[in-house]
């Protein structure tokens, strides 16, 4: 199973009602036009965004309008956030690849409702970079909209980390800042979107807050991008609907739903979802107990009935615990050990569970940034979930077919 690569845009998968990649693969700005008309006025933006119920769509899903009733004032800067750092994703390479005017456009409509002499800027990949820049040409407006090249990080994609490197500092997340909308950039209010959240924006601004609800669920309106791989199914970026489950969206894309054993549902910092729960809807934020499945950065990962899942949950450990800032304790001294406890796990040593599970408690809440909260719930998913493959590594065997 192949876990890290650079994000890379895909073709989108047309599996279900498609609002993003409406206009078609790689659409210009006269295909754009054609698809969603000219872009409107935003005198009614602020308004239908509240009534739409958008949240964001890099992972925390913060309600949009939350974000900007917090602003202090009008933002000096609006940033768009396409730095992607999560490697499973694709989603948002894939949509600056095919969509990049629908991204313009939500940025364009939110400098305008909220201060027309904002700094715009768009953080990219290089691929996503020259589509934006390609598209910014074929139009007369967005001139000013700076596009900026993303670190390719894990962290660096977290809201502080790109503030961090938009000022000319290191792209690392900020110890304890302050929220971005009250002192961001230059200490002024910054607003920032993932790149999704600014199409969806650009979309409700055309069509409004009712057409936007027409599809999901009233608590998780609209669609989301899901960046969809793992044994057997390739890659894929599928737009679903709030409240399609992982299972659906799996089969969707071709999975065989027999075959598979789990599924890592929300990128690296997300959860392991055994496949009798994979039925659950996707929810945009934390569910209760059996109600449903945090969807997170929108990244679902399919394991096969072959794979060993502690050793793929080890290979993220170690991926983890090497792409932290390194400036806080429990990611200089707590992942690389859990790392290397998940590691001698899956080459044949008996867990030691007491202490793995130590360490897992005394990660969260103790960092600048979330990054060893999610590590620690990763892991503590694959200990939960994975008990079978624990007791068959004791046995001296594991689902690759491997013996000590
Ligand atoms: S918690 Fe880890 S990733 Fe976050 S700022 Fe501290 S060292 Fe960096």
């Amino acid at each position: 199973m192949t876990l890290l690569t650079p994000p890379a845009a895909v073709a989108p998968t047309r599996a279900m009602p498609a609002r993003l990649f409406a206009a078609g693969p790689r659409a210009d700005a006269a295909q754009h036009a054609a698809c969603y008309g000219p872009l409107p006025g935003a005198s009614a933006l602020v308004e239908e965004l509240r009534a739409s119920g958008l949240t964001g769509r890099g992972g925390g899903a913060f309600p949009v309008i939350a974000k900007i009733d917090s602003l202090t004032g009008p933002p000096t800067t609006l940033v768009g956030n396409g730095s992607e750092g999560e490697p499973l994703s694709r989603k948002d390479a894939t949509l600056l690849h095919h969509a990049p005017h629908l991204v313009i456009d939500g940025l364009l409509l939110l400098g305008a409702a909220l201060n027309p002499g904002a700094r715009l800027v768009i953080v990219a990949h290089a691929d996503g970079v020259d589509s934006l820049r390609r598209a910014l040409l074929e139009r007369g407006d967005g001139q000013g909209i700076e596009v900026r090249v993303a670190e390719d990080r894990f962290v660096a994609g977290e809201a502080t980390a790109v503030v961090s490197s938009l000022s000319g500092e290191p792209a690392l997340p900020k110890d304890h800042p302050a929220h971005l909308t009250e002192r961001g950039l230059g200490r002024r209010p910054t607003l920032l979107f993932n790149v999704e959240t600014l199409a969806h924006v650009a979309l409700i601004g055309r069509y409004g807050a009712a057409w936007f609800r027409g599809l999901g669920t009233p608590d998780d309106p609209g669609t989301r991008l899901l960046s969809i791989s793992g044994d057997g199914i390739g890659e894929h970026v599928l737009e679903a609907p709030g409240g399609t489950s992982a299972l659906d969206a799996l089969t969707a894309v071709g999975a065989e739903a027999g075959s598979i054993q789990a599924a890592l549902v929300g990128g690296f910092h997300g959860r392991w979802v055994p496949a009798r729960r994979l039925a659950r809807p996707l929810t945009a934020r934390p569910a209760g107990d059996g109600e449903g499945v945090a969807v997170g950065a929108g990244v679902i990962l399919a394991l096969g009935a072959a794979t060993c899942g502690l050793s793929v949950t080890g290979s993220i450990l170690r991926y983890l615990a090497a792409e932290s800032a390194g400036q806080c304790g429990p990611c200089v001294l707590g992942l690389p050990r859990l790392a290397d406890r998940f590691d001698e796990h899956a080459s044949g040593r008996e867990l030691d569970a007491g202490h793995v599970w130590q360490l897992i408690e005394t990660l969260p809440g103790r960092g600048a940034c979330h990054h060893p909260d999610g590590t620690a719930a990763l892991a503590r998913s694959a200990l939960t979930v994975f008990t079978d493959e624990i007791d068959r590594h004791r046995a001296g065997t594991c689902s690759e077919g491997r013996h000590r």
